[in-house]
């Protein structure tokens, strides 16, 4: 693939991708090629942008950039991890039976956490019972 910029007789610029550069030669003959602007068919080759699809520069760049988004939710992931433990009491797979007793118990301010299945989760959510599910990262995972 390989990316022109086109230019029409007004003067408007914009891109384009073609398969060679032979495509753009053929489309243009055929008129047809329009300015996404002004839709005229008097369309000419500006100058070749500088990039073509699929270069090894650009995937290692989206690696990069995937692998530095991955380890920013990672940290965000482990944050809320390491706050839910210091502040929540841990009650495992008892979670969909201890969060009735705290919702139902008025006098209890109790911030608990722990796993259900998704049938128990399916009962709380019905019995108006908000959960909030967060995904459980590993420190060394
Ligand atoms: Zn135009």
């Amino acid at each position: 693939m390989i990316k022109y910029i086109l230019r029409c007789c007004k003067g408007h610029e914009f891109e384009s991708w073609f398969s060679n550069s032979n495509e753009f030669d053929k489309l243009n003959k055929k008129n047809l090629l329009e300015c996404i602007y002004c839709s005229s068919n008097n369309i000419k080759k500006s100058i070749m942008a500088p990039m073509i699809s699929g270069s090894k520069k650009d995937k290692d760049e989206n690696t990069i950039l995937l692998k530095e988004n991955l380890s920013t939710k990672k940290n965000e992931l482990l944050r809320i991890r390491k706050f839910v433990e210091k502040n929540f009491e841990y009650v495992g797979d008892k979670f969909s039976q201890k969060v009735r007793e705290v919702y139902y118990d008025r006098n209890t301010k109790k911030s608990i956490y722990g796993t259900t299945t998704p049938e128990e989760r399916d009962e709380l959510t019905e019995e108006g019972i908000d959960l909030i599910s967060i995904p459980w990262v590993s420190k060394d995972n």
